[in-house]
């Protein structure tokens, strides 16, 4: 589904449009010209339905070069390592995120939790990935001809990162679990959530000019996006905390 010039929607699951695993977060494709750029991965169960999307909008899998994880939760990160054998692409997260990711380690992404939770089936594994580039706050990276700006964003859990891509003046930020249309949020009782952290992640996010806000869950907005992310920063400034998306 194209949502800007450059950017496509090509996965989502029930938190989401429904087009595909009901397990999957948002799953969105940057076209560089050049390339194409996966932002977030799906939990893995299968890729097929990311894949029929894809192909339905024009984009061809094998120009997949990159894949940006905002951060290491299974609903995110878990097809990581599938479409790295698959299509090669380049594995680019934090550093916490990347630590998880490369030991696979259920317990730090809580993943253990989040199955006696009934969020995930209880045979479902998490597959360990290696990432090959580890992106800090404030690096610039290319896809393509687009520049993409890291910022990261931890307090949804530790090794979470937005990326700001500026495609034709417009500003398009994908904020993974960070913040949602409304200003909505995602805390959660797990052992790296932090509503401490979560307030500088806003401020630091709401002080850009955001123009499409493409989050990791449910609806999206295609224009002022800044506005949703002012409004979980105005909640917490009252001392409260911005309702959550679930
Ligand atoms: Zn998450």
């Amino acid at each position: 589904m194209r949502l800007t010039k450059r950017t496509y929607l090509v996965g989502g699951g029930s938190l989401g449009f429904g087009i595909s695993n009901d397990y999957d977060c948002h799953v969105y494709v940057v076209d560089g010209g050049g390339e194409l750029a996966l932002i977030d991965a799906g939990a893995g169960l299968t890729i097929d339905p990311i894949l029929e999307n894809m192909r339905f909008d024009g984009l061809d899998p094998r120009r997949l070069r990159q894949l940006l994880l905002t951060h290491a939760h299974a609903d995110h990160a878990g097809a990581a390592a599938q479409w790295r054998e698959r299509f090669g692409v380049e594995v680019a997260a934090s550093p916490a995120a990347a630590e998880y990711l490369r030991n696979g380690d259920e317990e730090r992404i809580s993943l253990a939790i989040a199955k006696r939770g009934g969020y995930y089936p209880r045979d479902y594994v998490f597959r360990a990935c290696e990432v090959s580039r580890v992106v800090s706050d404030g690096q610039e990276l290319r896809i393509g001809d687009l520049r993409v700006r890291v910022y990261e964003t931890p307090g949804h859990c530790s090794g979470m990162a937005s990326y700001l891509v500026e495609e034709n003046g417009r500003h398009v930020l994908f904020s993974g679990d960070t913040v949602f249309h409304g200003g909505k949020v995602l805390i959660t009782n797990v052992w790296d959530c932090s509503v401490k952290d979560y307030v500088t992640s806003i401020d630091k996010l709401a002080a850009l000019e955001v123009d499409a806000l493409l989050p990791g869950h449910l609806a999206i907005a295609l224009s002022g996006g800044s506005k949703h992310i002012r409004t979980a920063q105005e909640i917490f400034y009252r001392l409260l905390v911005p309702p959550n998306i679930i």
